[in-house]
């Protein structure tokens, strides 16, 4: 499988914004848009208090509806945590796992990636494992090496017949929320020595099944120049997803 089989996936992701009416407003504006969705898969990141009315209003369309996070035990005294098979009981399909801000607002440690992604996995959720250098260490000349060590603890248990449910976002911290988008070589050159690990620890075969997208102030204005780097297979969006106004013009970075 190559970029050009692999479907683009373009997943917004909302943080702790909006408000229910103003979720389900935006959920239906864009399954009403969809259609079919056939070529490409779109997914939500929701507040996991809106979950089960986001996915009830999203039944029946080809939108995703995700988890923004999840804890890796399946019950006990873990005040204020959801484990993955509570996500999927209430309608989720999908997870993200170590977003940024979990990492860095957080400190959610690297020792949690492996058990989080398998939790995810064992629950039926489609996850997607989100790793970026921060700004220093982008200047310090250790992206590679970041990425290498976030690689290395997520895919602690993870196999090659996970691979086909498993997706990479690459999000430069520094580009998160800030306006500022990483350059095309550097999405590039990141997104190439993200593919190489891949290959070397699942093999050529289950790694070209897995997409890696892009994240870090994506807009509809640059959506399109994104996806046309060879190695991105989609977008991770926060800021632009909240609104149809900016991310169905994502969602249809092609038209
Ligand atoms: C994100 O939340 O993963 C993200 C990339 O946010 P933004 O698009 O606002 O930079």
């Amino acid at each position: 499988m190559t970029r050009s089989t692999r479907k683009p996936y373009i997943a917004g992701n909302w943080k702790m914004n909006l408000d229910r009416a103003r979720s389900l407003d935006l959920i239906k504006t864009v399954k009403g848009r969809l259609g079919d969705g056939g070529d490409r898969e779109v997914a939500f990141f929701v507040p996991s208090i809106y979950l089960a009315d986001v996915s009830a209003v999203a039944q029946g369309s080809p939108l995703g509806v995700g988890g923004q996070n999840c804890w890796f035990e399946a019950n006990g005294a873990f005040t204020g945590e959801l484990a993955a098979r509570m996500l999927r009981e209430v309608g989720a399909d999908r997870v993200l796992v170590g977003h940024s801000e979990r990492r860095h607002v957080f400190h959610e440690p690297d020792e949690w990636m492996g058990r989080k992604l398998r939790a995810a996995l064992d629950s039926d959720l489609l996850p997607i494992y989100c790793i970026g250098e921060t700004l220093d260490e982008r200047k310090g000349n250790k992206t590679e090496r970041v990425l290498k060590r976030q690689l290395e603890s997520g895919f602690e248990k993870i196999r090659a017949e996970d691979a086909h449910r498993l997706t990479i976002a690459y999000e430069p911290v520094w580009a998160i929320g800030t306006g500022e988008t990483a350059t095309i070589e550097q999405v590039g050159q990141a997104h190439r020595s993200i593919r190489k690990w891949l290959v070397q620890r699942l093999g050529e075969d289950a790694a070209n099944l897995m997409r890696i997208l892009y994240g870090g102030s994506v807009k509809p204005d640059n959506a399109k120049e994104l996806m046309a780097i060879d190695s991105v297979d989609g977008l991770l969006v926060g800021g632009a997803s909240l609104q149809a106004e900016t991310f169905l013009p994502i969602i249809e970075y092609d038209r």
